[in-house]
């Protein structure tokens, strides 16, 4: 069974949390794209965690987890999330991390330019995480990148970094920073000593678990809405998020999924920039981001958040082609007397349910339908039937909105949290 767990939205969904959940039933999880942008909170049996690089199946003993080809590493916060875990009791050891040797790495110089860019982008910013994501992307398309392969043989990395930093100082002229070779090797030698034990050729790895009729869960980085290709252009990531690349980040691009779960909200939040119709203003918003602790797991940033967006998750969905959707964070909405939901868009006088894109997505304006409000503690229900009937006219309401059967609902954030639709005993 492979299986990818993917973000319907503007990331921040709890892809953490249910990865976390679901991986009890696989043997392999893998991370596939992006880098430390990403922060999947997980609560469980061992304490609470954030992980930026690592899969959310490192928590889970017995199951390996594996850094795909399609992630840009940066080795000295990896050494540091490997650390604090160890710190916690998690044992992170060769056996249960597979990082591939075709992942990038994440240089300090990359981290720098993806800071100095956002500030001369002043309002007209990304909304980066500022930890050198695009630049490094950008690099790996040049040509110009480094990969943890490269850092098995020192002959062949002093080599190819010589090459690397004559190209980068031309591309850094007018900047005060310079790529310094000496400095980034004995970087690369100090925080690569501790990524070697774990690089494999994870295609390698991946083919033969596939062939042995081993589980796989493939666990996003962000959402739909950020997928370089098909979010919303540039206030995306620099890499793909949608379920589709998840077997070719992970290494086995030759792969099917058998199943893809969207994680969505039961309402939304964006942190960074960019078009956010359903987005919620002044006391509105202050309530839900203080009712949802709506802050950034990466970078602590309070998030924007607004109603659940319909036209948006529909698109979603679509682009992720999920097979079903995990409902998260449904205690949340419990303060609110009547739910607003983003039913449609207004573009330019016209009502649509569709999402556009460009320049007629900045323009769109929501048009709201008020659901009842539930008005109760939902934290401890544990099946459908334990829910209140608004609280499941609302999920049923938003099913059959965006066409998508909801098959799980979470109701808190510890891994037991949750219920599955349809179980009533
Ligand atoms: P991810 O990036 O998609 O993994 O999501 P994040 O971890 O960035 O954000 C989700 C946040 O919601 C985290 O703080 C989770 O602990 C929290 N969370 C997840 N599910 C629930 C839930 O059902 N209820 C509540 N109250 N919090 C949740
Ligand atoms: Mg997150």
């Amino acid at each position: 069974m492979l299986t990818a767990v993917v973000g319907i939205s503007w990331g921040d969904e709890g892809k953490g949390r249910m990865v976390d959940l679901l991986s009890e039933g696989y043997d392999v999880i893998c991370r596939y794209q992006g880098g430390n942008n990403a922060g999947h909170t997980v609560i469980n049996e061992k304490g609470k965690f954030i992980l930026n690089l690592l899969p959310s199946g490192i928590l889970r003993d017995g199951v390996t987890n594996v850094m795909g080809a399609g992630m840009v590493i940066d080795i000295e916060h990896l050494f540091y999330e490997i650390r604090a875990l160890c710190e916690k009791g998690v044992s992170v050891t060769p056996e249960n991390l597979k990082i591939s040797d075709k992942a990038f790495i994440c240089l300090p110089y990359h981290k720098s330019q993806d800071i100095l860019e956002e500030e001369r982008l002043a309002d007209k910013k990304y909304g980066s995480t500022r930890r050198g994501i695009a630049p490094v992307y950008g690099d790996k398309y040049m040509k110009k990148g480094l990969r943890t392969g490269d850092l098995l043989d020192i002959d062949t990395l002093k080599a190819k970094l010589a090459g690397i930093v004559e190209w980068k100082n031309i591309t850094l002229k007018g900047y005060s920073e310079k790529a310094d070779f000496d400095g980034l090797l004995a970087w690369l030698i100090e925080y690569g000593a501790s990524v070697i034990p774990h690089v494999t050729d994870t295609t390698e790895y991946l083919s033969s678990a596939v062939k042995s009729g081993r589980d796989i869960l493939f666990e996003a980085q962000l959402g739909a809405l950020r997928d370089i290709d098909y979010g919303i252009y540039p206030y995306t990531t620099s890499s793909q998020t949608l379920a589709a690349y998840a077997p070719i980040g992970a290494g086995i691009p030759g792969a099917k999924l058998d199943k893809v779960v969207g994680v969505i909200k039961a309402y939304s939040s964006c942190v960074g920039e960019g078009p956010f119709t359903a987005e919620m203003h002044g006391d509105e918003a202050v309530a839900l981001r203080e009712a949802g602790s709506e802050y950034g797991a990466a970078t602590g940033r309070p998030r924007r958040v607004g109603r659940f967006d319909i036209p948006a998750s529909r698109y979603g969905i679509k682009m992720q082609g999920a097979d079903e959707l995990a409902l998260t964070k449904l205690d949340v909405l419990s303060y609110m007397d009547e739910i607003p939901v983003c039913v449609a868009y207004e573009v330019d006088g016209v009502k649509t349910d569709k999402f556009p894109t460009g320049d007629r997505l900045m323009r769109a304006r929501p048009v709201i339908e008020y659901l009842e409000g539930f008005k109760t503690d939902v934290s401890k229900c544990r099946k459908e039937s334990d829910l209140p009937g608004a609280a499941v006219k609302y999920i049923k309401f938003i099913e059959a909105a965006v066409d998508c059967p909801v098959k799980y609902v979470s109701v808190g954030a510890g891994r037991d949290d949750y219920l599955i639709m349809g179980e009533l005993e």
